[in-house]
């Protein structure tokens, strides 16, 4: 290796990241992890880090699972690759379309797979189109998303998405999306009851159904619980609604369970957390625990009957691709084996809740939401308010350099910190994360008071 300033000058230098700049990299560079092994990264200087998030909400199962290398070397050796297209198929695909029927619920038993969850996305916005064109109603096509939603950075999936800072680079979104608001009891819901809150913002679906009439509206897309927007927790009236308004209307629901599935919530799907039953699932990240790039959406019989029914002119060269599939079987097989979601629903949920109920307090934190292993710690000036900070995300920002500081990752969205550990942690490891998040937060609270 070379020393960790060298690296980091070639990165700036040469690597394009995702979502930041070269100011926010700044004069330190970026931070290089090098081993991870559980929930604990280790970075190029040495430190040991614990990973509250997971990589990106994903690697679920903890770093170092040497199965999981095992079972990729032995795939690459048999069969590295080959395709999905036309009527080709090999092993590691039909295992884990199979398996992937049994474990989703009601009759969602149909998988069409993609290398990533924007991709799925992608899939899922031509899919329920083509199923409306070959009803003989193509003009049921508009999607109907909700605001501060991320769906994927593809062009479809980011037009999906509802953040405004990503429409505006690149004319999103394309036509016929349209974007309502969300359940966010904490930061929209003022002096409602969050159970009024839930149902207002639901019947916004009724609304724009209405205003584009039910025979132009194809889709509902959401996450069961919103993710990257913040953590948003929908007080308890809002699926139910959302389910019986897209009932009412006949539009099929997609429900993005690409960080809320497989346990993330305390069961298999967030779907289940929530009581929906959506026509269409979209998955990524846990699939694989994020040890490989695979995604798909899982679809109900009605639906696949009707787009197996034509061509679907849609695909992509790693479709099922054979290692990252395996990869996916034996992350499933793991899951099952150590029962994994019962330790999330029955262990660390509780856990964690408790940990965070007393992060809770801090005079800097005001509130906490949270479902399963994903939550959020909102930071507020006035807890008893809930009012924000005027420069928003400054304070957000202040705190996840503190985390770092104190060997921990937290994510912050705006002036949210957020929580999503590997589904493998321990009821000491929650203490030990909880340990350094108080330290972090004591930190950020002495220096917003010194800018006063
Ligand atoms: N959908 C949701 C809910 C996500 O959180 C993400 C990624 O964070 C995506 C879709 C996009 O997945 P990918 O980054 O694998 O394309």
């Amino acid at each position: 290796h070379l020393p960790t300033a060298d690296l980091q000058a070639l990165d700036a230098a040469h690597h394009m990241h995702p979502f930041t700049t070269n100011d926010e990299l700044g004069d330190k560079g970026a931070r290089i992890i090098t081993r991870a092994k559980g929930i604990y990264l280790t970075d190029s200087e040495g430190n040991e880090i614990l990973d509250a998030m997971a990589g990106l909400w994903c690697v679920n199962l903890g770093y170092g699972r040497e199965e999981m290398g095992n079972v990729a070397a032995r795939q690459m050796n048999e069969l590295p690759y080959y395709n999905t297209f036309f009527q080709t198929t090999h092993v590691p695909a039909i295992a884990l379309a199979k398996e992937l029927a049994d474990l989703a619920p009601g009759d969602l038993n149909h998988v069409f797979f993609a290398g990533s969850g924007s991709e799925a996305n992608d899939t899922n916005l031509r899919m329920v189109r083509t199923y409306w064109a070959q009803k003989g109603k193509p003009e049921k096509s508009h999607i109907i998303s909700r605001k501060n939603a991320y769906h994927g950075s593809s062009v479809g999936s980011a037009s999906l998405g509802g953040m405004t800072y990503m429409h505006e680079q690149g004319g999103l979104p394309i036509p016929g999306i349209h974007h309502i608001g969300q359940p966010d009891w904490y930061a929209e819901g003022g002096d409602m009851s969050p159970e009024d809150f839930g149902l207002k913002r639901a019947q916004e679906l009724e609304a724009k159904i209405v205003e584009l009439g039910a025979d132009k509206v194809a889709a509902f897309i959401a996450e069961p619980v919103q993710g990257a927007g913040g953590v948003v927790v929908p007080p308890s009236t809002y699926w139910p609604e959302i389910q019986r308004i897209c009932d009412k209307h006949d539009i099929l629901l997609i429900a993005d369970e690409v960080i809320c599935g497989f346990g993330r919530t305390g069961n298999w799907f967030g779907s289940q957390t929530m009581g929906i039953k959506p026509h269409i699932m979209t998955i990524a990240k846990g699939l694989s625990s994020g040890y490989a790039p695979i995604g798909g959406s899982i679809v109900c019989d009605e639906v696949a009957e009707v787009i197996n029914a034509c061509e679907f002119n849609h695909g992509y060269t790693y479709s099922g691709h054979p290692v990252c599939a395996a990869v996916a079987l034996e992350n499933l097989r793991i899951m099952q084996e150590e029962n994994i979601v019962a330790h999330v629903q029955n262990v660390a949920a509780p856990a964690l809740k408790e940990a965070l109920d007393k992060l809770g307090e801090h005079p800097l934190v005001g509130g906490v939401n949270v479902s399963g292993l994903m939550a959020s710690l909102p930071l507020t000036p006035h807890k008893e308010s809930r009012a924000k900070f005027a420069d928003s995300g400054t304070a957000g920002y202040i705190c996840r350099e503190h985390c770092f500081a104190n060997n921990l990752v937290m994510r912050h969205v705006g002036d949210r910190m957020i929580i999503s550990p590997p589904l493998i942690i321990t009821p000491e490891e929650i203490k030990i994360f909880a340990e350094r998040a108080t330290k972090a937060l004591d930190a950020t609270y002495a220096d917003l008071k010194d800018k006063d």
